[in-house]
């Protein structure tokens, strides 16, 4: 894989009323014709995304939307799109013309508020307006608005916009968003040893490994440990032949209890999960969440969400084994509903319990706002990894590696 994964760029959404000019602009920083542009009104219905590298911003996914102004029934639904979108969204572009800001500009920048998304301001055909005119309407921001005339969308002036666009983009976005994302290297010392035991079953993909298994490989390499992979059927036997014991042993959470059975107390150990709860949102609400499965009783309501969508198998984890596993431990009926894909659903009140996948495919920002919605309706969330490792009996110890919970 030649490029960054998505769930590692930042998401930059292009939002403001129909016909504001946000595809052009999103065409006009991709460098080629992404969105369809037109004077009809509402040209652009879903959100379209493009990836793209912004130097030196770094690797990017631009999200065109459909106009916040359109009250048609269909626009409604578009309406509930774009503010979904936002919810994925590391920074909000917000596209005017000159003297316009109203409700729909002022909804976007509130809701981008209430989140914590810093936002930049464009006031696109600048050129209609006087120059006193063009920023006349907008409301105090952290980094100047920027004016974009029909002169600068055009293909020669891009590389100005772009680096306008970059430099705005630079000053919005919060010092931690560039902090490097560290999954296990702080757990290891230097030239220390991570042993990994993957599973090779037939929920595997085929002819290559999953995202936090090669994303935790890439970071012990990148802090200079050093790392031995093992299939679940030889770790028993790899694991014998160390002289030295080593510094951490990650699982995936399907085998953690025969990883836990092979090392011998003391060594550090955890799971694929847990490190990606940690890197991608709070390990510590997610571990407090696990108090909940405790109380569960019959018949209540259990949302199992998953980011991507897969075709679920007979051995499908979520579908699967998690349900069986917990109805098992908690001796009783439950409910589940299941939920997967880019939006996550509102109305969480009614759940006894959340459970998400470990969200390798979601930034940062869009998992914790998950988390964030899920803690404002009331409800306890773990992760699968947490759930399994509880169900199992082995949370504590999985856990141990982590201070400060
Ligand atoms: S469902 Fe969740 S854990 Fe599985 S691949 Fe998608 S984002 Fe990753």
């Amino acid at each position: 894989m030649q490029t960054a994964p998505k769930s590692l760029r930042t998401h930059i959404l292009f939002a403001g009323r129909v016909n504001s000019g946000k595809s052009t602009l999103v065409n006009l920083l991709a460098g080629q014709n992404v969105a369809i542009t037109s004077q009809e009104r509402g040209t652009t219905t879903d959100v379209v995304e493009k990836s793209m590298e912004l130097r030196p911003a770094g690797p990017v996914v631009l999200l065109d939307s459909a106009g916040t102004d359109d009250d048609s029934t269909l626009g409604v639904l578009r309406v509930e799109r774009t503010y979904k979108a936002l919810k994925r969204a590391d920074a909000l572009v917000i596209v005017t013309t000159p003297g316009v800001w109203g409700e729909p500009e002022a909804e976007l920048l509130s809701a981008a508020t209430e989140d914590k998304i810093p936002v930049i301001m464009v006031v696109n055909k600048s050129d209609t307006a006087s120059k006193e005119e063009v920023f006349s309407a907008l409301p105090e921001s952290k980094s100047p608005p920027i004016a974009v005339s029909a002169v600068d969308t055009s293909v020669a002036n891009r590389d100005r916009f772009v680096e306008q666009f970059t430099a705005a983009l630079l000053t919005v976005l919060p010092e931690e968003h560039f902090a490097a994302q560290v999954l296990l290297q702080d757990l290891v010392p230097e030239n220390g040893h991570v042993l990994m035991m993957v599973p090779i079953d037939s929920q595997a993909p085929k002819g290559r490994l999953i995202l936090p298994q090669v994303q935790a490989i890439r970071d012990a390499l990148d802090g200079n440990a050093i790392c031995t992979v093992a299939k679940e059927s030889a770790f028993p036997e790899i694991y014998s032949r160390f002289t030295r014991l080593p510094d951490l042993v990650v699982c995936d959470s399907q085998v953690v209890k025969k990883m836990i059975e092979t090392i011998p107390e003391g060594v550090k150990c955890t799971t694929f999960s847990i490190l990606m709860a940690r890197m991608k949102g709070d390990l510590g609400q997610l571990a407090a969440g696990a108090a909940a499965i405790a109380s569960l009783k019959e018949n209540d309501r259990i949302l199992i969400a998953e980011a991507c969508t897969h075709h679920a198998g007979c051995e499908d984890i979520g579908r699967v084994k998690i349900p069986a596993l917990l109805q098992k431990k908690c001796n009783c009926k439950l409910n589940f509903d299941f939920y997967s894909g880019n939006d996550f659903p509102d109305e969480l009140a009614s759940y006894a319990l959340v459970i998400h996948c470990g969200g390798c495919m979601l930034t940062r920002k869009t998992m914790l706002n998950r988390l964030h919605t899920v803690a404002n309706a009331g409800v306890p969330v773990v992760n699968y990894g947490v759930c399994l490792s509880y169900c199992t009996g082995v949370l504590n110890k999985v856990l141990s590696p982590f201070e400060n919970l």
